[in-house]
C-alpha cells in the first residue's frame, strides 16, 4: 500500500511530461446539451468531430460502449489525439488515458500482444480506498514513561506532553473509557498540539496522528458540542468512531510493474518494464477483483488512444476483438490518416487497412483542417499554456506559417521562438524570432524540397 501511496502521488508527474503537447486541452468544450462550444475547456473548432465525441460520451457514460471502438480518421494535425485526451478528460480527473504509436508495439523487447497488453493495462484505472480509524474522544489522562525534564516541563502548560518513550493515552468516548498504548510518534503528536486533559482529540491510530478538535464542555457522556470545531455524532452504538477514507489511484500497469519481481518502482519512470509475466498479472487480477468485492477498490476504464492504427497487423486485431470483451476494457479510440490500404500480414486490402470483422465494431469520426482563424486560437491557447508573450504581428505571421505548413510545426515554433527571444534578452517574441527559427528548423516541405534538390549527394 505504501508503494501505491508513493506511485499515485508522484504519476502525475511523469503524465504531464508524457502528454505536454496537449496540456491544454481539460475537455471536450462541450455545453450541458453537449453541443460543441467555439473555443472551450482548450478546444477550438472541430465542431462536428467534437458534437459526435459528445455522442460517444454519452454511450460510455450509459454503458454502451462495451465491443465497441471509436475510429478517428483524418490528416496529420487535425486533433485526433487532442480528441481523445478530451473525452478521457471529460470523463473525470481520474480517467487514464494512455497513447501509443501502432509502430512502438513493433519492438525487439516485447512481443507485440505484450506490448499491447501493457498498453491496455495503462489504460485502466484502480481507484483503491482505504480505511483509516479515526476515534474521537475527550482525554481524560496521559501519561509518559518518560517524563519531560524540568526545564522544557516548566516551559509547557500543566498537562501538555512532548516526546517520550512509550506512554498511555485515556480517552474517554461517549460510552467507555478507552486507554491507549502510546508509541513516540503519537507522543510526539500529542505535544506539538499541546493536548491536555480536557481536549478533544481525533485519534488515527494507523498514523499515530492526533489532531486536537477543540475542549470539552464537560459532560463528558452529552456530547453535542464540544468546543468550537466540532460537534459529536452520536454512533448508533454509541461509540465514537469515524472512518475516513484515503484514496489512492493507479493504472493496473503500475501494479503490474510494482509487483513484478524483475522491474519494480523505477522501471515506471524508465518505461523500461520489461514482459511481465502472466502469473504476476492473474495474481494482480485477482487481488483486484477481491478488493472491489469487499469494496476497497473500484475499475475506472480510461481511453487507450493508438495511432497509425493502419501500421497493426492482423495478429493485433485479433487480440484487439477479444480485448475489447473484457469488462475491464477502456475505451479504445484508434486514428489514421490512411484511405484504402493493405491491411498488414495479408495480401487483403480494406479501408484504413483495418480488417472488416474490426471495422465492424467501429464507430467512425472524421476530423477537417483547420481554418486560419481556428489556427490562429490555438496557437495563443499554446502561448499562453507555455506562458509566451508574443506581439500581435508574430502572432500573424505564426498564423500564416502554421497554414501554409502545419499547426504542429507552428506549435513547435512557440518555444523555439520564445528561446530565441530569451537569448537577444527580450520579453515578447516578436516576428523577427519567428523568422529566425523557421529559418533554423525546416517544415516537412521545406525538407521534402531541400532533399529533391540535393539528392545526387546522398547515399540512396
Ligand atoms: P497525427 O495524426 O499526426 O498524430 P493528430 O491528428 O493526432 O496528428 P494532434 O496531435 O491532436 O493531431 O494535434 C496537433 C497539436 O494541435 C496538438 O498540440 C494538439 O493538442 C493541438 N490541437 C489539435 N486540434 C486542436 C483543437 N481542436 N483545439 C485545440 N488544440 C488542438
Amino acid at each position: 500500500m505504501a508503494e501505491l501511496k508513493r506511485l499515485s502521488e508522484s504519476r502525475d508527474l511523469t503524465r504531464i511530461e508524457r502528454i505536454g503537447a496537449h496540456s491544454h486541452i481539460r475537455g471536450l468544450g462541450l455545453d450541458s446539451s453537449l453541443e460543441a462550444r467555439d473555443a472551450s475547456e482548450g478546444m477550438v473548432g472541430q465542431l462536428p468531430a467534437r458534437r459526435a465525441a459528445g455522442l460517444i460520451l454519452q454511450l460510455i457514460r450509459q454503458g454502451k460502449i462495451a465491443g465497441r471502438a471509436v475510429l478517428l480518421a483524418g490528416q496529420p494535425g487535425t486533433g485526433k489525439t487532442a480528441l481523445a485526451m478530451g473525452i478521457a478528460k471529460s470523463l473525470g480527473a481520474e480517467t487514464p488515458f494512455a497513447s501509443v504509436a501502432a509502430s512502438e508495439l513493433f519492438s525487439l523487447d516485447l512481443s507485440k500482444t505484450e506490448a499491447l497488453t501493457q498498453a491496455f493495462r495503462r489504460a485502466i484505472g484502480v481507484r483503491i480506498k482505504e480505511e483509516a480509524e479515526i476515534i474521537e474522544g475527550e482525554v481524560v489522562e496521559i501519561s509518559i514513561d518518560r517524563p519531560l525534564s524540568a526545564a522544557a516541563g516548566s516551559a509547557a502548560p500543566s498537562g501538555a506532553t512532548a516526546p517520550g518513550k512509550t506512554g498511555r493515552l485515556t480517552l474517554k468516548t461517549t460510552d467507555m473509557e478507552t486507554v491507549y498504548e502510546l508509541g513516540g510518534k503519537m507522543i510526539e503528536a500529542l505535544g506539538k498540539e499541546k493536548v491536555q486533559s480536557g481536549d478533544v482529540v481525533a485519534l488515527d491510530k494507523a498514523s499515530g496522528k492526533v489532531t486536537k478538535l477543540g475542549r470539552s464542555i464537560g459532560r463528558s457522556r452529552d456530547y453535542d458540542a464540544v468546543g468550537p470545531h466540532t460537534k459529536f455524532v452520536k454512533c448508533p452504538e454509541g461509540e465514537l468512531q469515524k472512518r475516513k477514507e484515503v484514496v489512492h489511484c493507479v493504472t493496473l500497469h503500475e501494479i503490474d510493474v510494482i509487483n513484478s519481481r524483475t522491474q519494480g518502482f523505477l522501471a515506471l519512470f524508465t518505461g523500461d518494464t520489461g514482459e511481465i509475466r502472466a502469473e504476476v498479472r492473474e495474481q494482480i487480477d485477482t487481488k483486484v477483483a477481491e478488493w472491489r468485492e469487499e469494496g476497497k477498490a473500484e475499475i475506472i476504464p480510461g481511453v487507450l488512444f493508438i495511432d497509425e492504427v493502419h501500421m497493426l497487423d492482423i495478429e493485433c486485431f485479433s487480440f484487439l476483438n477479444r480485448a475489447l470483451e473484457n469488462d475491464m476494457a477502456p475505451i479504445l479510440v484508434i486514428a489514421t490518416n490512411r484511405g484504402i490500404t493493405s491491411i498488414r500480414g495479408t495480401n487483403y486490402r480494406s479501408p484504413h487497412g483495418i480488417p472488416p470483422d474490426f471495422l465492424d465494431r467501429l464507430l467512425i469520426i472524421t476530423t477537417q483542417p483547420y481554418s486560419e482563424d481556428d489556427i490562429r486560437k490555438i496557437l495563443d491557447i499554446r502561448c499562453d499554456e507555455e506562458d509566451v508573450e508574443m506581439s500581435a504581428d508574430a502572432k500573424v505571421l505564426l498564423t500564416k506559417i502554421g497554414v501554409e505548413t502545419s499547426l504542429r510545426y507552428a506549435i513547435h515554433l512557440i518555444t523555439s521562438a520564445a528561446l530565441a527571444c530569451q537569448k537577444r534578452k527580450g520579453k515578447v517574441v516578436e516576428m523577427d524570432d519567428i523568422s529566425r527559427v523557421y529559418q533554423l528548423f525546416l517544415d516537412v516541405k521545406r525538407s521534402t524540397q531541400y532533399l529533391m534538390e540535393y539528392q545526387s549527394q546522398y547515399l540512396f
